[in-house]
């Protein structure tokens, strides 16, 4: 692979055009996946299998997905005809942790542990192996820790010592009544939890529905103050990267 330009693909490409985003991802790295969290960010896959068929999918099991999720997962592989890398945390940090706190400690004393056994770290060890990742993030999820998000950024949280791991994020500017309108006219799979009014969709314990006009964050880990309410695969959103 000849050097990634991160300046130049920013600046060639509308920020809205999240097809072509996808497109030029796929087009410039061969060891390139894409992270799937069973929700909207379907629409990652729809995209991305229209450009190329062998298209890298990966998702994070983290034990406490909703039933609709782990269906939802199924429903997608079969749809796409794609095999989905499902990613589980390491049984033996999770053992301890669960024998030495239960099932439910982040309600006492937050997110952050069982995030990082259950999602940060199998993330971690899944990036090692990969030149660049695509995300569903999109600017709108947030009450702030998005908003500077690129549509292609350096992931200085994720990167090897030797080498730079990019980070692109093909959603960045869209909204997501944008999303929704591409899932009805492609007529895309989605998680049926968006029809009990979930939007944000994570594990069972700390994702609820949300009512009319509540932004969709407040469906998260809402014992939380919000400046918090980032599960650590993002990280680079809270705390200022090179790139940024
Ligand atoms: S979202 Fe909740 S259950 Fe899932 S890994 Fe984070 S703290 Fe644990």
């Amino acid at each position: 692979m000849t050097e990634f330009d991160i300046n130049h693909f920013i600046q060639s490409n509308d920020t809205t055009a999240a097809q072509k985003i996808i497109h030029s991802a796929l087009a410039a790295f061969d060891n390139i996946a894409i992270s799937f969290s069973g929700a909207e960010d379907v629409v990652l896959i729809d995209m991305a299998v229209k450009a190329k068929k062998n298209v890298q999918v990966f998702s994070l099991d983290t034990g406490r997905l909703p039933p609709e999720t782990y269906q939802f997962l199924e429903t997608v592989r079969k749809h796409y005809n794609l095999p989905i890398h499902i990613l589980s945390p390491d049984k033996e940090e999770l053992d301890k942790f669960t024998h030495e706190k239960g099932l439910f400690s982040f309600f006492e004393d937050g997110h952050k542990q069982c995030c990082g056994i259950r999602k940060v770290a199998p993330l971690r060890k899944k990036l090692l192996s990969l030149d660049a990742w695509i995300t569903g993030q999109r600017k709108d999820q947030s009450h702030g820790t998005r908003n500077q998000l690129n549509i292609v950024e350096e992931d200085t949280t994720f990167s090897k010592d030797d080498s730079t791991l990019y980070k692109f994020n093909p959603l960045a500017d869209w909204s997501s009544e944008d999303v929704w309108n591409y899932i009805k006219m492609f007529d895309v799979p989605y998680n049926p939890l968006h029809q009990k009014g979930f939007i944000s969709i994570g594990c069972e314990p700390c994702t609820r529905a949300v009512l009319p006009n509540q932004h969709e964050r407040e469906g998260r880990w809402w014992w939380e103050e919000t400046e918090h309410k980032e599960c650590g695969l993002h990280i680079g959103n809270l705390i200022p990267t090179k790139s940024s």
